[in-house]
């Protein structure tokens, strides 16, 4: 499969040997998980494209990028086929099994009788065709969905911020999805574009979303002691403020379900480049689904003009990350996506308290920081 003699191979950066007595295991679960268990499937990693592991002559190819992080080949079929197509780039180890966990699932769908998995290739669907493409996004994202319809997920609950990849996922509940509740967080002091948005959703789906708003005591007491703007004064003001109205809200929307779907991406921030399409969460202790993780952001607006998607006019004004108003500004196209979300702080800090990964708060990438409005 691979030069196993180096610890990392000296062409490029693949762990071969950390990964290939792991790895395979974990292909071969994904395999039994599809219907495919006891299939021959040809996998090959290297170090690099022309290595001596030969990506392209397997049903899936790994090239290490970096330790690792692998580029994902669809690879040829044992025959030497080659589709010579790199699919992923730069792909943790969850992150490669969650994309190859339902291509498996739908190439076992897909192939006729008496197939070998020498047809995998032709099946996988990755293709240079936009609208195909999505199509094979979104039908990763209803078999997801489907599995969240039973226990031990259901009922599962998706808690949106009205946010582009938050729209895709509200599409798509609302068209093949009822049985996953929507729900949203008024922390109070959302953008008036956000509201907007909120009403004009409802109208178009016809669609019951349930909001949770803080507990109005501890607003009060809040305010009352410190001000209405006191999150810009600390980090302590900041994440009090945050606590009240998003994480303490977001616990009480979660009681009793079975699991939770966001619309992070991992294109989002360096720091969500690992990912899982599913993750625990263990600061709620239920599942947590990212149907999107993998998506780009082309695709994801691909998928709201195809579909007539409403969306947050907030992200023709450069906002694209949108959270409270007095929180969020608008950024240069060069800037971090989530450049302009608490600009006035140390970026290593930076978090709102409602995504944990690993015992890890989920940070944004780097950014110069400013002081805010009204500061000199
Ligand atoms: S984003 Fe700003 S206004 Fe919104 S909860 Fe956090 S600190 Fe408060």
């Amino acid at each position: 499969m691979a030069c196993v003699p180096l610890p990392i191979c000296p062409l490029a950066m693949a762990e071969s040997e950390r990964s290939l007595p792991v790895f395979p295991d974990r292909i071969e679960v994904l395999l039994a998980e599809a219907g495919l268990e006891g299939e021959a499937l040809t996998m090959r990693m290297t170090g690099y494209p022309h290595g001596c592991a030969r990506p392209y002559l397997a049903e899936i190819g790994l090239v290490g990028k970096a330790p690792s992080l692998y580029n994902l080949y669809p690879g040829g079929d044992r025959t030497g086929m080659r589709l010579n197509a790199l699919d992923r780039e730069a792909l943790g180890e969850e992150a490669q099994l969650d994309i190859l966990r339902p291509r498996l699932k739908r190439f076992a769908g897909l192939r006729g009788a008496g197939k070998t998995f020498g047809s995998w290739p032709a099946a996988y669907s990755r293709d240079g065709e936009e609208p195909m493409r999505i199509e094979t996004r979104i039908q990763d994202v209803l078999l997801l969905f489907g599995e969240l319809r039973n226990a031990p997920y259901a009922p599962a609950a998706f808690a949106t911020s009205f946010g582009a990849e938050d729209m895709v996922l509200t599409d798509l509940i609302a068209k093949h999805a009822p049985w996953i509740e929507i729900f949203t967080l008024d922390t109070g002091r959302l953008p008036e574009e956000t509201y907007r948005l909120i009403q004009e959703t409802r109208g178009h789906y016809h669609l019951p979303i349930q909001v949770y708003f803080p507990e109005h005591g501890t607003v009060e007491r809040y305010v009352r002691e410190h001000g209405p703007n006191a999150f810009y004064e600390s980090q302590e003001m900041r994440k009090t403020c945050c606590h009240m109205r998003k994480v303490e809200p977001l616990q009480r929307a979660l009681q009793g379900k079975g699991a939770w779907v966001t619309g992070m991406r991992r294109e989002q921030a360096l720091t969500r480049q690992d990912l899982a399409v599913q993750e625990w969460d263990a600061a709620h202790e239920l599942p947590k689904f990212n149907p999107l993780a993998d998506w780009r952001g082309k695709e994801v607006w691909d998928y709201i003009r195809r579909f007539e998607v409403p969306y947050n006019r907030l992200h023709d004004q450069g906002y694209p990350s949108i959270g409270c108003a007095p929180c969020t500004r608008a950024i240069s196209p060069d800037q971090d996506i989530r450049a302009g979300r608490w600009w006035w702080e140390n970026p290593a800090a930076k978090e709102c308290g409602l995504h944990v990964v690993d015992g890890r708060l989920i940070r944004a990438r780097p950014a110069t920081p400013q002081k805010p409005p009204g500061q000199t």
